[in-house]
């Protein structure tokens, strides 16, 4: 029971990496259209976010 569980967990958790290189990917070749206020900013197309300081 536990070890189907952990290995649960394992595929997911094999998922999300997959799926967090696929938003780095996106984010990495966006043309950017960022826009927010003086704090930060998000690109309205990949959802990327830039922290400014100013
Ligand atoms: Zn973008």
């Amino acid at each position: 029971m536990i070890e189907q569980l952990q290995e649960e967990i394992r595929e997911l958790d094999a998922q999300m990496k997959k799926i967090q290189l696929q938003i780095e990917e996106l984010q990495r070749t966006c043309d950017h259209d960022f826009c927010g206020d003086s704090y930060y900013v998000k690109c309205s197309k990949c959802q990327k976010i830039e922290a400014l300081y100013y």
